[in-house]
């Protein structure tokens, strides 16, 4: 389907008035209200975030199918991080840390649709960039939706994810929009348990059936498009397609300077790629079992490679839609004048018996992600090898725009951005904490910490005795040799720093 019919389809599909209430619309007058802004020649920082995109399964980063041929296409116009850190395993801290400069011991954002601490509501890159960036955001992903509603008041544009969605399962937002995420959890919970997605809290059997109706009309319209299925998670369908389409309409019209933050689902499961890339990895490549250690999980290998090679074809999809982003934007002359930051905010995983994300493990196929950073003009490509985080992004952003860098930032501004040369004793850290509770000292988590290319993993309080693993990536990029009890000179000494830095990070939580 063409773009053309595409839209002329949607603008088909039928609209049930009660379930179409709309969100308060939020375009805040925030920019206007500002100190009326001066003509800057700033640039535009332009986010495009991809959920659960993996840097382990790029080509561009040497992974062995050509899963991503147009992003290579912009690498060679941008600086590549290649030892790029997530946050966390999942979304909200994954996004968090990007967003705020720190770590998830720290922000807390460490469950699901978890927010943010109250101080970090004035300290992410929304609220401290200079007063004349025109802030706009929007997200596919309902937990990032949580974390923009905590940011709203410096929003200027805050798009709901419902407005770029085909139908979305959620109704009590749309009543109490100032208690977002309270919303959420008490139409999910009300109705369906908690686990699963919302239903309607009023009405419910109507909103049901309006839904199932509005649904089958576009699914049974997209099915050859889409042969396993529209995209989409839980009840929240959409097209990747009419979002890059929007955001290509916003970057062209926005006030200048501009911050965008666009976060999109894709690759995230369910794996439904439109129908040219599915089956287009069918060399029925068998990766390596790997050992099966803490947190492993009972899927068999041959489900976890057949799931592997849908989620390589759902990226190759995603791919493919990035790449007509970036030659649109390049062709709109924007890439002249715009920071563009393409990244993830965690990976996926078919391994040890686990498939997705939802582990307490934080391997490489998690936690390594991709960044690439193309400066306004910048023709040349530029490759970085030091070990960076998601918590650098933020203090780069205020380095590149001339602010000053909070004590609190646990980032550091990134190489060839004005950064340092780091240390070589730099720790860089990934944070799994889902059952630890938000304002409590961290005792039942999962730390990884980087030093360069020694991984060290703790998991502790899940039982009585913590467990270890240690990875030399340079060696061993697919972490098959867990080298805790072979090094244990080294494994002594960094996880000593280890306990040290956990001791710290719980101090305001330790009463004396
Ligand atoms: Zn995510």
């Amino acid at each position: 389907m063409s773009k053309i019919d595409r839209r002329t389809f949607l603008k088909l599909l039928p609209t049930v008035p009660f379930y179409k209430v709309a969100w308060p619309y939020v375009e805040t007058a925030v920019h206007a209200a500002r100190t009326q802004a001066q003509s800057s020649d700033r640039p535009n920082i332009l986010f495009l975030v991809f959920d659960t995109l993996s840097a382990q399964h790029m080509s561009l980063y040497g992974y062995n199918r050509e899963t991503t041929p147009n992003i290579a296409r912009f690498a060679e116009k941008s600086t590549v991080f290649h030892k790029h850190v997530a946050g966390g395993n999942f979304t909200s801290p994954g996004t968090s840390s990007l967003m705020t400069g720190t770590y998830a011991w720290s922000h807390r954002a460490i469950q699901l649709h978890g927010l943010v601490r109250d101080e970090y509501i004035q300290r992410n890159m929304f609220s401290l960039l200079p007063d004349d960036y025109y802030r706009v955001a929007y997200s596919h992903n309902l937990l990032v939706m949580s974390l923009l509603h905590q940011f709203r008041g410096d929003l200027d544009l805050f798009k709901h994810t419902r407005e770029l969605c085909l139908a979305d399962g959620q109704f009590a937002d749309r009543l109490f929009f100032e208690d977002y995420t309270t919303a959420f959890w008490a139409e999910s919970t009300a109705l369906v348990g908690g686990a699963t997605p919302p239903s309607a809290l009023f009405l419910s059997l109507l909103d049901r059936f309006a839904r199932s109706l509005e649904s089958r009309s576009f699914k049974n319209e997209l099915s050859d498009l889409y042969p396993r299925g529209v995209p989409n998670l839980h009840n929240l369908f959409f097209l990747l397609e009419d979002a890059i389409d929007w955001i290509e309409d916003q970057v062209v019209s926005l006030p200048q300077p501009f911050l965008g933050y666009f976060h999109l689902l894709p690759p995230h499961e369910p794996y439904t790629p439109r129908k040219e890339f599915v089956d287009i990895f069918t060399d029925n490549w068998q990766p390596p079992e790997k050992p099966k250690l803490f947190g492993a999980q009972p899927m068999p290998q041959a489900n976890l490679n057949r799931e592997r090679r849908l989620y390589d074809e759902y990226l190759a999809f995603t791919d493919a839609e990035i790449g007509r982003l970036l030659d649109n934007l390049e062709q709109q002359g924007i890439l002249d004048n715009t920071y563009i930051i393409l990244t993830s905010d965690h990976g996926e995983l078919f391994e040890r018996g686990i498939r997705g994300h939802v582990t307490l493990t934080l391997y490489e196929g998690l936690t390594h992600i991709p960044l690439m950073i193309h400066k306004p003009g910048q023709q040349s490509r530029e490759d970085v090898f030091q070990r960076t985080t998601a918590a650098d992004i933020l203090p780069t952003l205020l380095h590149l725009t001339g602010q000053p860098i909070p004590e609190w930032v646990e980032g550091a501004v990134l190489p060839t951005f004005g950064g340092a040369t780091a240390p070589t004793d730099r720790m860089v850290y990934s944070i799994e904490a889902k059952s630890n509770p938000k304002y409590a000292a961290l005792t039942e988590a999962t730390v990884a910490q980087y030093q360069d290319d020694i991984k060290l993993i703790r998991y502790f309080g899940y039982n009585a005795d913590d467990s270890f693993e240690m990875y030399n990536l340079k060696d061993d990029p697919e972490e098959l040799n867990n080298i805790y009890e072979s090094e244990k000179g080294l494994a002594e000494e960094l996880t000593a720093v280890l306990h040290d830095k956990i001791f710290a990070v719980n101090a305001p939580y330790r009463r004396e």
